[in-house]
């Protein structure tokens, strides 16, 4: 099955262009996987599962539509932010601390100009130092995250970056209530409430939860910490 029937199943809908686009990207991740290792997933059917329909679940929150302001904090090799870009026209900045990965990112993002509707920017650096930069602090429609953190470590470094009234989507496994529980402090701390708790079932049967927290006042100045302080204590 291609990527549009995969994705029609869940609701989504994929024009052609966007299915160019998308294979485009895959291309490029499989030919620079050879050289530098970006994901261990190699096969294109589980790539389309395990990568681009997981990264497209997000398109089911109805948040990302075209022109919002969208950041994806470790974006590794670009997911969920480039699937979304392609498929919903997002305005997306990518922040990634690795330098090799944020290398990759940029030339994705200008090998498929043609494809996203609004610019794709990577930053190479790291989330709770942009999250403290007033140019970043508080701007974003959007952050979201996939396979980064623990929930309470994520709420600090993401939801500074999401203006109040905006959305942090945190993509998870399917077991998140412990780290639900976990987090709840941090999210009333940082000025969040839960909005939402998607759970669904990739076609491979694996579970996976959105969740949705929005942004109902502003994050204290004091957050977010350093890393090690964050991780080490978390909120
Ligand atoms: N989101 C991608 C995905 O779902 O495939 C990448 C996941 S990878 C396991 C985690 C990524 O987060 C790595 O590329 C790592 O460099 C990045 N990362 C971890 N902590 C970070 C931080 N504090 N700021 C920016 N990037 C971070």
């Amino acid at each position: 099955m291609d990527i549009i029937e995969i994705a029609h199943a869940y609701d989504i809908k994929i024009s052609r262009t966007q299915k160019q686009g998308l294979n485009l990207f895959i291309d490029i991740m499989l030919e620079t996987n050879r050289r530098d290792n970006l994901t261990r997933i190699v096969e294109k059917s589980e790539i389309n599962v395990k990568h681009l329909l997981d990264s497209l679940m997000g398109l089911t929150t109805r948040l990302f539509s075209d022109g919002k302001k969208f950041v994806d904090v470790g974006a590794g090799a670009g997911f969920p932010s480039v699937p979304l870009a392609i498929c919903s026209g997002v305005k997306t900045t990518q922040i990634e601390a690795s330098r090799k990965k944020t290398d990759f990112l940029r030339k994705v993002s200008e090998e498929l100009t043609p494809y996203t509707q609004n610019p794709v920017t990577p930053i190479h650096g790291r989330a709770e130092e942009y999250g403290v930069k007033p140019e970043y602090r508080e701007l974003f429609d959007i952050a979201a995250a996939r396979a980064v953190t623990s929930l309470n470590a994520l709420c600090e470094l993401c939801l500074p970056f999401v203006k109040s009234g905006g959305h942090f989507v945190a993509y998870k496994s399917g077991e998140a209530e412990d780290e639900l529980n976990r987090a709840s402090a941090a999210i009333e701390t940082l000025g969040g409430r839960i909005a939402e708790i998607k759970k669904y079932s990739l076609p491979d049967g694996s579970g996976r939860t959105l969740v949705i927290i929005e942004k109902i006042s502003d994050t204290p100045e004091k957050y977010p910490r350093a890393y090690a302080k964050l991780k080490r204590t978390p909120l």
